[in-house]
């Protein structure tokens, strides 16, 4: 088992804490999930390797891990702060299809994006449409303190608890009221937790409560869902994306303390004892997000030829906290690099037998480097410095070798022992030629050149660059060729 210290950035306190389940065995961690009325894009995805990195960190620490990662196939509306229309309902409609089986292949895309991106899968996925009558049971346990009726159904009195949006700091109620604000709310920041059906319109997604017929608030599905699959409160970690943080976690955090009936706001009755929050990936238009579109997915980046990865590598060189930039040249700097390390492992002779377990003295250094790395909140760009350091130590042995690896893949998710140069040499949906050709096309230049006619030689490389080929004479990755993107 590792044995550096283990700590994390708490939102809460918005300061490094020490880590340790609380339990003292199995870290129970539950991440806010997708809603899937679209592909994940990018800065999706990028949450799910900051947890993935988090579960194998814990894993690394010898800790047991139940992980729940939600569904969200109800209730968020396109604005967090629970005013516009349902974002499920209006792809829907929009696509002209039943609202179920768009949820269910936006679910399926999401969760191969995952396993492209070697993600561990969670111990549970849990829907939020297979919870709505635990989601009533709930409502009801708080409704009579906390909430109050309105035409557009039961909405939650955010000043019924103590210190409301101590997570975010800030209170905003910017998003209230810039689109279709709720008449006859209380405070700007009440939100919803039953939103009635409205008369003579109906939903595709509805169900009975005692409030009407309607659908939950969004809030409600993770508070109910994790206490019911890592309960009892307070559970070890929740995480998501730092938007999160403003809106619908503090949120949650309100619904938790009226649950719990807590007169006091400390972790231990906010529901989770630690909460965590990744950045944003950015791009040259801002923040990446779904409902402006434009947005990347790991379905057309793989389109384009990257290696899904070389994503994760680009993930893990900035630390969770850091704001990302995406772009093409940097996820194409990724694959490069991921491409030298793969080049690399293949040239050392990395032993088929069983690693020595504990690893050698030489060896443990180095896992001790990462264990540290990633002990100190997750500092994924200085685990890979170990990395390539431990890549670089010429006096390790075979079986050093093996037992390194073993432990930097589990850690790091990049697959190193198992990728090979091919595997890597991703063909972009729109190239026309195929790699037998090259191959073919590429000997024949050589043997031009063998018999010194550079004319012929030439011609073939002119050939081939018109074809979209890139003939790399010289490259010292020894990568030959690529096809180039438009
Ligand atoms: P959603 O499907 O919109 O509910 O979001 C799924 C997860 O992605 C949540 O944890 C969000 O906070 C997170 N997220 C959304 N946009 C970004 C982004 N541009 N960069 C990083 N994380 C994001
Ligand atoms: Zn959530």
């Amino acid at each position: 088992m590792a044995s550096a210290p283990l700590s994390f950035f708490n939102s809460l306190s918005r300061a490094i804490e020490p880590f340790s389940p609380a339990d003292g065995h199995t870290a129970r961690v539950y991440s806010c999930g997708p809603t899937v009325y679209n592909f994940a894009h990018l800065g999706n995805l990028r949450a799910y390797v900051f947890t993935d990195t988090l579960r194998r960190t814990l894993a690394l620490k010898g800790y047991a891990v139940r992980h729940v990662i939600n569904i969200t196939d109800v209730g968020h509306l396109t604005s967090d702060a629970d005013a516009g229309a349902d974002k499920m309902e209006l792809a829907a409609a929009g696509l002209g299809k039943d609202i179920w089986e768009v949820a269910a292949f936006y679910t399926h895309a999401f969760k191969r994006n995952l396993a492209n991106l070697n993600i561990l899968e969670p111990t549970l996925w849990s829907v939020a449409t297979d919870h709505v009558p635990d989601m009533i049971a709930f409502a009801e346990r708080i409704a009579a303190d906390h909430c109050y009726e309105i035409d557009s159904g039961l909405y939650f009195d955010v000043s019924t608890v103590p210190d409301y949006g101590r997570l975010a700091r800030t209170v905003s109620d910017e998003g209230e009221s810039r689109i279709d604000p709720v008449t006859g709310k209380r405070n700007p920041q009440d939100f919803a937790i039953w939103r009635r059906s409205p008369p003579g319109e109906q939903r595709q997604m509805e169900w009975d409560s005692p409030w009407g017929r309607g659908a939950p608030g969004w809030h409600l599905e993770c508070s109910v869902m994790s206490l019911k699959y890592l309960g009892p409160a307070p559970f070890d970690i929740h995480t998501g994306g730092i938007d999160h943080r403003e809106i619908h976690h503090p949120n949650e955090i309100a619904q938790n303390q009226a649950y719990c009936g807590c007169t006091d706001s400390t972790p231990a009755f906010t529901g989770a004892r630690f909460w965590m929050h990744n950045n944003f990936l950015v791009d040259r238009g801002g923040k990446m997000s779904k409902s402006a579109g434009g947005f990347t997915t790991l379905f057309s980046l793989i389109d384009a030829g990257v290696h899904p990865l070389a994503y994760r590598l680009l993930c893990l060189s900035a630390h969770y906290r850091s704001e990302l930039e995406f772009s093409p040249e940097a996820v194409g700097a990724a694959l490069t690099r991921l491409k030298r390390l793969v080049m690399t492992v293949e040239r050392l002779a990395v032993a088929s037998v069983a690693p020595s377990d504990p690893p050698s003295p030489a060896v443990a250094r180095h896992i001790d480097r990462l264990d540290t790395a990633l002990g100190e909140d997750l500092n994924t760009p200085v685990a890979l410095t170990a990395l390539d350091e431990f890549l670089a130590d010429k006096r390790l042995s075979p079986d050093d070798r093996r037992a390194g690896l073993d432990a930097f893949d589990a850690a790091l998710g990049l697959n190193l022992l198992r990728l090979t140069r091919p595997d890597l040499r991703l063909r972009p949906v729109t190239a026309s030629i195929s790699e037998d050709d090259i191959d073919t096309r590429l000997e024949a230049r050589r043997q031009a050149r063998a018999s010194k006619d550079f004319a012929a030689a030439d011609a073939g490389r002119d050939a081939l660059v018109a074809d979209g080929v890139e003939v790399m004479d010289g490259d010292p990755l020894g990568w030959e060729w690529r096809i180039m993107l438009d």
